[in-house]
């Protein structure tokens, strides 16, 4: 066990120190990966709780996934104990819910409303909007917070308030609605948690933002955390902007930089450092090693024929560290793992950027027998088998939810007995949704609202002794000591649609995701390429990801399987002597 802490704040460096001490009032900790902002905000609120006896009932502290939630409450029970029960911890969507629950009857629902997944909401939009095309137009301009024209807007969601029923969108906008139309509401809420904290605030989007600004008094006890270089969910409506302007937004803040990196070695930080540099955000970013790594300081370059191949140079690189072989210069001296002893499984980790380059790992790792998680940053309804999962337990009278989605999954199993990939998709749904539904009791409700803003991250096991296959968005916030990267191809990193020009808008975006890819590793980085690729069956010549320019050649080395076969043999020889 841990030497009991003298203070909650033990542990911390000065400048972490600092932040988790400052005073009440808006505050901004900006600092790159790996240095300790998740560790410093968990410290920060046990302080304030605990030694300067803040109600803990006051803290409202959301994070960007169910997963992280999970872990930062976990880790504040174990500096509170008994007390982290008061404290809130939850995603935007939880939070929304929440007020939502307590407000049903303002937003015209019955205290057990539901949430609508993809096809039911589609249904209504079609309704709604005459057709199944204009429909899907209504949604996604829903979704870009545009309206719709000609009162389709207006007619889906009276026909979803009809259904009692809401949509993921409604689960933020619904809250920001009711509270800026009732300020006295509005300030009930304010009173409730006067102290507010945002992890990964880069990636907050407008109505997320639109919430905390009614949640916050001005001038009031806000912590934003984040990292502008680490903003990669663009894409879907979040905007860096918010961060970038949190100093003006909320005058008087304070801001906190942290510049020490604990998690990776020194090869891994200059080598994200040298890799975001072109588009960074945080000018004069300082970022330095200062965890206490004996490993050799290089990261592996791997440059395989095809898919497979680089695919199988990942399953015996693992195989080849678990033993502890040493089989090129790289991997010379022993790795150990988070446990402190040598490896297991649950300490890799492979990352890629688009879900389908997980096929070729599964194949080659199935080959190899290692065994693994793999979880996207999709949410969890998007899932043919978890859909049908919900409706099948939704339609059956109640009993012990875990039970229920087991046998769910053998009945359907059966009746689909035929359609391998259908029930391969609802045996991996019930293995994703199996710990939900086990925290869920017999809640059914509960649960279905957990499934509809669950994303599949959200059922990464730590505990689970399994390689962890996560693509990059999913990987965000998480540490592994040892990760392969795959997939530094142009086209694939930056990601291009076939025929979309090099250095389009999003290019930006995509390095940022790189770096968040680097700086997942703590030990040992591989990155790897395929020099030829196949889409849709068709084979193609790849070049390398332009992002991997930016790395000084000092900091990398080849590895190939050639000279390892090469090596082999002598080793054993010399073993044996
Ligand atoms: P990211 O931007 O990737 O979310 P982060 O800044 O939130 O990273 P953490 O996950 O909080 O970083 O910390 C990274 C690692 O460094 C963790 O393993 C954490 O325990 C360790 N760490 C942080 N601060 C210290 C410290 N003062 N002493 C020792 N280890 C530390
Ligand atoms: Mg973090």
């Amino acid at each position: 066990p841990a030497p009991a802490l003298r203070s909650l704040l033990d542990g911390l460096d000065p400048e972490q120190r600092a932040a988790a001490e400052a005073p009440g009032g808006p505050l901004l900790i900006v600092a790159g990966p790996g240095t300790g902002k998740t560790r410093t905000l968990t410290r920060r609120i046990a302080h304030l709780v605990a030694e300067r006896d803040v109600p803990a009932d006051g803290f409202l502290a959301i994070t960007f996934t169910r997963r992280a939630a999970d872990e930062l409450a976990e880790r504040l029970r174990d500096l509170l104990g008994e007390r982290a029960r008061d404290l809130t911890v939850a995603t935007f969507h939880r939070l929304g819910l929440l007020i939502l629950r307590e407000q049903h009857e303002r937003a015209g629902l019955s205290a057990s409303f539901g949430i609508a997944d993809t096809a039911r909401q589609l249904a209504v939009a079609a309704e709604a909007a005459g057709s199944e095309q204009e429909g899907r137009r209504l949604l996604s301009r829903r979704d870009a917070g545009e309206p719709a024209a000609g009162g389709a807007d207006a007619a889906y969601e009276r026909r979803m308030r009809e259904l009692d029923l809401v949509d993921f969108i409604d689960l933020v906008a619904l809250p920001v609605r009711l509270l800026d139309a009732d300020d006295a509401l509005a300030d009930r809420y304010r009173r409730r948690w006067p102290w507010i904290s945002v992890d990964e605030y880069q990636d907050v989007d407008e109505r997320q933002y639109a919430l905390l600004r009614l949640l916050a008094s001005p001038g009031g006890n806000l912590t934003a955390i984040g990292d502008p270089d680490q903003a990669i969910y663009g894409f879907r409506g979040a905007d860096v902007g918010f961060f970038l302007r949190f100093t003006e937004d909320f005058p008087g803040a304070a801001a906190v930089r942290l510049g020490r990196n604990y998690r990776s070695n020194s090869a891994i930080v200059d080598a994200a450092v040298q890799a975001i540099a072109p588009a960074s955000l945080v000018p004069g970013r300082e970022l330095r090693a200062v965890g206490d790594f004996t490993d050799p300081p290089r990261i592996g370059l791997h440059t395989a024929a095809d898919e497979q191949g680089e695919a199988s140079f990942v399953a015996r690189s693992i195989d080849r560290l678990l033993g502890g072989t040493s089989w090129h210069s790289l991997d010379s001296g022993r790795v150990t793992g988070d446990g402190d002893g040598g490896l297991s499984f649950s300490d890799f980790c492979v990352l890629y950027r688009t879900d389908a380059q997980s096929e070729a790992v599964m194949r080659a790792f199935n080959t190899a027998g290692v065994p693994y998680q793999k979880r996207s940053h999709d949410r969890l309804l998007a899932r043919p088998g978890v859909r049908m999962l919900a409706d099948e337990l939704a339609r059956r009278p109640d009993g012990p939810l875990a039970e229920r989605v087991r046998s769910a999954v053998a009945l359907l199993c059966d009746r689909h007995a035929d359609d391998e990939e259908r029930c391969a998709d609802l045996r991996t749904a019930g293995e994703l949704v199996l710990p939900l539904a086990a925290e869920c009791g017999r809640d059914l409700g509960e649960f279905l609202s957990a499934l509809a803003m669950g994303a599949e991250v959200d059922a990464l096991d730590p505990r689970a002794d399994r390689v962890a296959l996560l693509t990059l968005h999913a990987a965000k916030g998480l540490e592994f000591p040892v990760v392969f990267l795959v997939g530094c191809d142009d086209g694939l990193l930056p990601f291009r649609l076939p025929g979309e020009a090099r250095g389009a808008a999003g290019e930006n975006e995509e390095r940022r995701l790189f770096f968040v890819g680097l700086t997942r590793a703590r030990r040992r980085l591989y990155l790897s390429r395929s020099r030829r690729r196949t889409r849709r069956g068709t084979p193609y010549d790849t070049a390398p990801s332009a992002f991997l320019e930016a790395i000084d050649p000092s900091l990398t080395m080849p590895v190939d399987e050639e000279s390892a076969t090469r090596r082999r043999p002598r080793e054993k020889q010399m073993r044996l002597l």
